[in-house]
């Protein structure tokens, strides 16, 4: 990956871009296209075809035809596996395009678009397809007159709804499983981040994926996402976004036809420093990445601080000194440690955060305000604000952006309270180089993950999902199969 080569690609003029139904590019019914702004500097990139409820009754329709005629869900497994091998062979020979495509959209700094998009995507594609053919049924232990089989069954036509802060990486989290287990899908990519997991869907059909078993249809959520929900024919609904709509899709389901749904959601992770962690300098270097990448719109973010009382005020000087290094600017510039914010929603959103956690007492040690306006794009400093009390807005809300709230603890009974004092729980860590101490945080935090004496960790492996209301079900790992496959019993008397 060279700068030259990033250069031409984003001087690439982007085609307008339409539905993909039945294996077709096809218009919105009305004809209606929506612009699609880049947040590096707030120019139009190109038009989207501004989907209708018509729209995705027709993806919706095609998917469940492509089901039921069984052709892939009734091709051999080896076949499956094939086609989507081959299609993360495809990922993987235009992932700089791809990359450059969805940061142009989305505004993720290059460096990790790279890993966390296209890369992940087609390793996720392969963990999938390398599953497929290993995942075996049942015979249950039942008494000797009796043979019960438990065959596991793709559960039809899946609807995918997929947020704007890494398209490909969270959408091949639903793509892999779905489509590894025979299901059809219908996706509905992000307004603001649609552009990249359209070419993905591209891809998929030159890699051999039968027309009608992969449908995607763009456009604003509350119309073609209101109708995916709502739908008759739709049997899953994963989804993956806020909270505010994964209420709204419990809501369409009970309304319909009672869809199982599941929900990846936001967090309020706490990063939780003891005095005694083993290296405070690097704490403070990991704390600093750990809520800055991809300017802090990343679900597992470790957007709360807690710092014992006793070190607050040289590990915060050495959070904010790391902060204050991270270089903010053009995502497509490859010295750029934190890229746009992927919205002026977004980014009005964020300053608001600030504003109230000023109201409500916290002083901002750096950041806090918008930077590089005269790009046309949207771009923030990097924030730290102290003195963030326990029921701040702050400290209960999420941000979704490059915001970190500093709250001090005295002891490891009130770094407990604080930690799970939200309704999330999706991540978090803890710091100690007490071995007993680290055990009891990881059991004490409600969390899907917590880490001890580091951050993140990409690794597919490892199911990722949440605890509270971060939602239920998991991505990643063969649990991830779980959501998209039926049992049925075979009950036959001997
Ligand atoms: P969002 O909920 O506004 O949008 C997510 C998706 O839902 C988009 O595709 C959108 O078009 C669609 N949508 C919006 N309204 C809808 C409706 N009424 N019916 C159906 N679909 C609708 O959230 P966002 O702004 O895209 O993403 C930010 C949020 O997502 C944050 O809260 C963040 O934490 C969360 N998130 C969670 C994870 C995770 O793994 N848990 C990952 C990424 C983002």
């Amino acid at each position: 990956m060279d700068q030259s080569t990033i250069n031409a690609l984003r001087a690439q003029v982007v085609p307008q871009r339409l539905h993909v139904i039945d294996g077709k590019d096809v218009p919105a019914s009305d004809g209606g296209l929506m612009d699609v702004i880049s947040p590096i500097d707030g120019t139009v990139l190109t038009q989207m075809a501004k989907g209708t409820a018509a729209d995705m009754e027709a993806a919706i329709a095609a998917a469940r035809a492509a089901f039921e005629d069984g052709r892939w869900a009734g091709q051999p497994p080896a076949a499956r596996k094939k086609v989507l091998h081959k299609w993360a062979d495809l990922i993987e020979a235009h992932a700089l395009e791809l990359a450059v495509l969805g940061v142009r959209d989305n505004g993720t700094e290059i460096g990790m678009a790279i890993k966390a998009e296209p890369g992940s995507a087609a390793g996720t594609i392969r963990y999938y397809a390398e599953a497929l053919d290993k995942i075996y049924g049942e015979i249950a232990p039942t008494s000797s007159d009796v043979l019960a089989m438990i065959h596991k069954e793709p559960v039809g036509v899946v609807g995918a709804i997929i947020p704007w802060n890494f398209p490909l990486m969270i959408g091949a989290w639903k793509l892999g499983p779905a489509l590894a287990m025979g299901n059809s899908v219908v996706l509905k990519p992000a307004e603001t981040a649609s552009l990249s997991l359209m070419r993905m869907v591209e891809l998929a059909h030159e890699a051999g994926l039968p027309s009608g078993v992969l449908n995607a249809v763009t456009g604003e959520g509350a119309v073609v996402g209101e109708a995916m929900g709502l739908s008759m024919d739709v049997d899953v609904l994963v989804f993956t976004g806020s909270g505010a709509t994964g209420r709204r899709l419990m809501e369409y389901s009970a309304r319909s036809n009672m869809k199982r749904v599941y929900l990846e959601l936001g967090g309020k992770s706490p990063n939780v420093v003891f005095a005694d962690a083993p290296n405070l300098e690097e704490a403070a270097m990991v704390a600093a990445g750990a809520i800055f990448r991809n300017a802090g719109q990343v679900c597992v973010a470790a957007s709360r601080l807690l710092v014992e009382a006793s070190i607050h005020d040289e590990f915060v000087a050495a959070v904010a000194k790391n902060a204050e290094a991270l270089r903010v600017g053009d995502p497509l510039d490859l010295q750029t440690a934190i890229g746009a914010v992927n919205s002026e929603r977004q980014l009005t959103q964020n300053l608001g955060f600030v504003q109230s956690a000023q109201d409500e007492g916290g002083q901002i040690i750096t950041g806090g305000a918008r930077v590089l306006a005269e790009t046309g794009g949207f771009y923030m400093a990097p924030t730290v604000v102290t003195g963030v009390t326990p029921d701040a807005r702050l400290a209960q809300q999420e941000v979704f952006g490059p915001v970190l709230g500093v709250t001090a603890f005295e002891s490891e009974e009130e770094a407990v309270r604080i930690a799970n004092s939200t309704v999330y729980g999706l991540a978090g860590a803890v710091w100690t180089s007490n071995l007993g101490r680290a055990h009891r945080m990881v059991r004490a935090v409600r969390a899907g993950v917590v880490h001890v004496n580091t951050y993140g960790g990409a690794d597919g492996t490892v199911p990722l999902g949440g605890h509270g209301q971060s939602g239920n079900g998991h991505d990643k790992s063969l649990h991830a199969l779980e959501k998209y496959i039926n049992l049925k019993t075979a009950w036959i008397k001997l």
